[in-house]
């Protein structure tokens, strides 16, 4: 069983943990601040090592209720503890992709009336693809894009917190998204909501307010079907002074 440090502190970069499994490159620690990917959300790198032993850990995955960390090499069976380190630029990118991702979802939703089919987020892009109802032109993706980027600018924070899945499930913004669909074998639900714009069961990590975000730009958009679409982002840096 690993304790998951990122879905209380996703702003946790280092940690000390105890190993309680080792083998060969695998190794299951009892508290880790390393997402195991998940939900569009790619596995975290970084590094894990105590003294002079040091292994890079190159991928992360969910087994049962343990995480486990797969590293670049062996580390000797007798180590009992070590230090984990984030790849925090990455990582901190993941979480900036992955909100914006939700205000985008909320405003689609909002304005037009379209539903998530699913999102994928990468270091410097990502891609989300929706149910579009309505005509889709040139000036809709603009109006998407300036829409989010007057949303992220707003400076909405973005909260976290655990509800029963009865509540859960009462609420339909949460179920909304259909590729968050909550596992029945879930008795709580994470709730990540951006107050007056977007609420989803999440497992992810995302920045603390939307200011953080900084600016989305569409790069690219694709029909893919009568309402099948696509949106392709990329993200710029808030200036520093806007973080204040
Ligand atoms: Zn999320």
């Amino acid at each position: 069983m690993t304790e998951e440090l990122f879905l209380s502190d996703s702003y946790l970069r280092e940690f000390a943990a105890r190993v309680i499994g080792l083998h060969g490159r695998e190794v299951i620690l009892d508290r880790t601040t390393f997402y195991p990917g998940g939900g569009g959300q790619p596995a975290d790198k970084g590094s894990l090592g105590v003294g002079p032993i040091h292994a890079s850990v190159v991928d992360v995955r969910r087994e049962g209720s343990g995480i486990v960390h797969v590293l670049d090499n062996a580390i000797p069976d007798t180590v009992r503890t070590l230090h984990g380190e984030l790849d925090w630029e990455r990582r901190y990118a993941h979480m900036r992709y992955h909100t914006a991702l939700h205000v985008l979802s909320g405003v689609i939703w909002k304005t037009f009336g379209a539903r998530v089919a699913g999102g994928q987020m990468r270091e410097v892009r990502a891609r989300m693809d929706f149910s579009f109802p309505g005509e889709w032109t040139v000036d809709v993706v603009g109006e998407i894009e300036r829409l989010t980027n007057e949303a992220l600018a707003e400076g909405h924070p973005v909260k976290v917190y655990e509800l029963s899945r009865e509540e859960a499930l009462k609420n339909a913004d949460f179920i909304r998204t259909q590729a968050n669909l909550v596992p029945e074998r879930l008795k709580v639900v994470r709730i990540v909501e951006i107050e007056g714009i977007d609420a989803q069961a999440d497992g992810g990590t995302h920045v603390a307010n939307t200011r953080e975000v900084g600016t989305l730009e569409i790069t690219n958009h694709k029909s893919k079907g009568r309402q099948n679409k696509r949106v392709e982002f990329v993200l710029s840096k808030p200036v520093e002074s806007a973080l204040e």
